[in-house]
């Protein structure tokens, strides 16, 4: 079955109006193969400026806009936080959530992370769930235990169905910034693993789940990874701040 295929840019706190002026007008001229979405996350300050640029600049619809992370609170007294409505309102379609940054550094726990899935669905957003594991969880055989850890308070929270609006970005923790990529035999493995589990609960939705590989990909590694039967596209870092590269990987999809 034809999946669609996603590049999603996961800017971190990095970048400004330079790049996005820069990045806009890179992607113009990308040529997107059939059935390919580009989602851009830049810091929440400058979604509406990334926004605006896209209109004024007339990037085509299958350019989108993704935020980084979001309250799992509708509103309130949540000093610091974003809401799923402000998100919406300067035009983010995605978010990321539960980005091993976010696991780590923020102890963001598998259950919060459910809770911020299922306030993005709520709130008309389509979430990037991030989930992957650790080095030393991976020489420990443990891979696998710890997805279905990570999967299944989400499934538990927003039931199988609604993962028809969910993306989930595969991103061993120990490829990410690194410069260590997964071996695309060792990305497939992972990702024929997640899709089962998704199967298990239910195998049409399974079949339809973009799945998407997240860890030092760049100009010279994508092709090969996104050839993968179960790798549809991928979550990109430090690639996605250089424009030229990221124009390579958006077409390697
Ligand atoms: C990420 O942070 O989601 C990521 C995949 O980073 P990088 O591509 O830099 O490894």
């Amino acid at each position: 079955m034809t999946r669609q295929a996603i590049v999603a840019a996961n800017w971190k706190m990095n970048g400004g109006l330079t790049l996005i002026d820069e990045m806009v007008s890179g992607l113009k001229d990308v040529k997107l193969n059939h059935n390919v979405d580009v989602v851009v996350c830049p810091s929440s300050p400058y979604l509406m400026a990334f926004a605006l640029t896209a209109k004024n600049e007339g990037l085509s619809e299958n350019f989108h806009l993704g935020a980084q992370n979001v309250s799992e609170h509708e509103k309130g007294a949540y000093t610091g936080e974003i809401s799923t409505n402000m998100l919406q309102e300067v035009s983010a379609e995605y978010v990321i959530l539960g980005h091993s940054e976010r696991r780590s550094l923020y102890k963001e726990t598998s259950t919060l992370v459910a809770h911020k899935v299922k306030a993005a669905l709520a709130g008309g957003l389509k979430p990037i769930l991030c989930i992957g594991e650790s080095e030393s969880e991976r020489t420990t055989g443990q891979t696998e235990v710890v997805l279905a850890a990570q999967l299944q308070p989400v499934i538990d929270e927003i039931g199988i169905e609604k993962f028809n609006e969910v993306v989930v970005a595969y991103e061993p923790v120990w490829a990410i910034g690194t410069g260590k990529t997964a071996s695309p035999a060792m990305a497939q493995e992972t990702h024929q693993f997640i899709r089962q589990f998704l199967a298990n609960a239910d195998v049409e939705v399974a079949k339809r789940v973009p799945l998407l590989y997240g860890g030092s990909v760049n100009a010279a590694n994508c092709e090969e990874l996104f050839a993968q039967a179960d790798i549809d596209g991928g979550l990109i870092g430090g690639a996605s701040l250089k424009v030229d590269e990221f124009k390579v990987i958006c077409s390697a999809a």
